[in-house]
């Protein structure tokens, strides 16, 4: 019998009565993994409030507490790193390395959940007036919900829950309907590290089961990881609703290629940033900027991107897996037929991909396309796939222009061996991650998670201080204490200044 994707509501993993289901399956050979249910109406509604009823004792657990859960749930973690790894790797197609890549970057978000007493801190100011203190606390909202894409089924998942958890709040997951396998395991594995009934929940589901949170009065806070068309939907359901939404979302990335750079690092990074993951990274670099004479180097990128290979998940010396899904293979492959009509030249084409022994995979060869311009659709959609766009330009300035006016802001990166080109670009980019002479810049979890413009809605951005920031609230108490009769005044105080 198919196995059954479970719900987690209350403490228990239940079968949804729900006959609406999808299929998971491994894109590497179209094997069916397991059935998704769409959860019911009534099933998201007890997963709430299940969340809601856990908050009403969860808030009150010393914080110190609620870190040592995240501790021991980092020592789980790190024990099922390769369990976990495999297991996406089945779900995503993701080579094993990447996998536990992806596992790894979530466990870093839980490390700092374990901290969060030192989040937590609010401000004090004494004797604001005479005999009287101001401080702040840091408290926390109630339950929050998390919806995650598909392309990091373990470290979207763990960039949510742990810390709005950890910051005494309850939780309501969401997961891609693509791969929910890998996060069954983290929710079995928190169960595992002492998580009481209530606190987390997980529903699977797609657009009914969102909208049904999204206006849930029980949801105090939403964050969204996926693409910009749904997150627009999302940002503006879920504020209309009153909500505290985050969402982080599609991408254009550009790497800034200037002549002085060290040549053979700046082709290398560029091919494993463009190809790894299929292209399947919200930072993944999309787009070459070869700015004056590094044009010359296309052809030797050329020659690089060609020795990668996608490939299965256990297979060494493969390069990348296959993309997610039928759709969004054929949407690729679309693509790549439009840059070919539309102009530009397609120097490496991968739309014919086949790999040995795997002739259902969903494969796209490395891709390379010169003579791009910014009208095209390669230019302008979001590929997903292990696709690069070169531009040239003659200047520094052409290049940061023509970035500025790309409407995405998630990631970006220049190439150089000039400190003063690098500070320009860091200084006049107007995009929210920036990496020099690093090509995918992901912040680790102390710092948060800065997508920028098109790439992101909200204020606050996804883990470090700024997830604690999204996940509480600020309480702000002035006090009066006198120590004795004698510095009581007996008098009423009419005033309503603080002097
Ligand atoms: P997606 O937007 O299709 O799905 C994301 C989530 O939204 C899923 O849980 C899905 O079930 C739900 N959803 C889908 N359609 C919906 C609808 N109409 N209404 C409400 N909910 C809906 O994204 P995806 O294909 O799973 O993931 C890839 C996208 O995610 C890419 O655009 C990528 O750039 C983006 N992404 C962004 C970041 C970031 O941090 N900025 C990180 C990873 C991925």
């Amino acid at each position: 019998m198919t196995r059954q994707v479970p719900l987690f509501i209350n403490g228990e993993f239940v079968t949804s009565g729900s006959s609406n289901k999808l299929p998971v399956t491994n894109p590497a050979n179209q094997q069916l993994l397991a059935e998704v249910p769409m959860a019911t109406e009534a099933e998201v509604e007890a997963a709430i409030a299940s969340a809601s009823e856990a908050f009403k004792t969860w808030r009150n657990v010393p914080v110190a507490e609620r870190g040592r859960l995240m501790m021991r749930y980092v020592a789980l973690l790190k024990e099922h790193h390769d369990e976990l790894g495999e297991l996406l790797s089945q779900d995503t197609g993701k080579t094993f390395e990447d996998a536990k890549g992806d596992v790894w970057r979530g466990i870093e978000v839980v490390e700092q959940a374990a901290n969060i007493g030192a989040n937590m801190m609010g401000e004090t100011v004494e004797n604001v007036a005479n005999g009287i203190d101001t401080y702040s606390y840091i408290q926390p909202i109630g339950v929050c919900a998390g919806i995650t894409p598909f392309n990091f089924p373990a470290m979207i998942p763990l960039w949510m829950y742990p810390l709005a958890i950890a910051a005494g709040n309850t939780f309501v997951l969401k997961p891609s309907e693509q791969d929910p396998l890998t996060p069954v395991r983290l929710v079995e594995l928190f169960i595992e590290a002492g998580a009481p009934k209530g606190v987390l929940n997980m529903v699977h589901g797609g657009a009914d089961v969102v909208n049904q949170i999204l206006t849930h009065k029980d949801i105090q806070a939403i964050s969204f990881v996926g693409s910009s068309r749904v997150g627009d939907h999302i940002y503006r359901t879920g504020t209309d609703a009153g909500k505290r939404v985050q969402c982080m979302m599609g991408a254009k990335n550009h790497m800034v290629v200037m002549p002085d750079a060290d040549r053979n690092a700046t082709l290398n990074a560029l091919v494993g940033a463009s190809v790894g993951a299929a292209g399947q990274r919200c930072m993944a670099i999309s787009v070459a900027v070869f700015v004056g004479e590094s044009k010359e180097w296309i052809g030797d990128l050329s020659e690089r991107m060609a020795t990668a290979r996608p490939g299965a998940w256990n297979d060494a010396g493969a390069s990348y897996g296959p993309i997610i899904s039928r759709p969004a293979y054929e949407k690729v492959l679309g693509l790549i037929q439009k840059g070919k009509d539309e102009g530009a030249t397609c120097l490496l084409d991968g739309s014919n991909c086949v790999v040995d022994g795997l002739p259902d995979g969903n494969w796209v060869g490395p891709t390379l396309f010169t003579d791009v311009t910014t009208e095209m659709a390669i230019y302008n959609e979001e590929i997903f796939g292990p696709v690069l766009c070169c531009i040239t330009v003659d200047t520094l300035e052409e290049a940061i222009e023509l970035i500025n006016n790309c409407p995405y802001g998630n990631g970006t990166s220049i190439f150089t061996n000039s400190g003063g080109a690098a500070r320009k670009y860091q200084h006049e980019i107007l995009v929210g991650q920036v990496g020099i002479n690093i090509p995918i810049p992901v912040p680790l979890p102390f710092f948060s998670f800065t997508g920028w413009r098109g790439s992101f809605r909200g204020d606050l951005h996804a883990y470090g201080k700024q997830a604690v920031r999204f996940y509480t609230e600020t309480k702000t108490i002035t006090a009066r204490w006198t120590h004795s009769e004698a510095t009581t005044s007996k008098q009423p105080n009419m005033s309503i200044n603080l002097r």
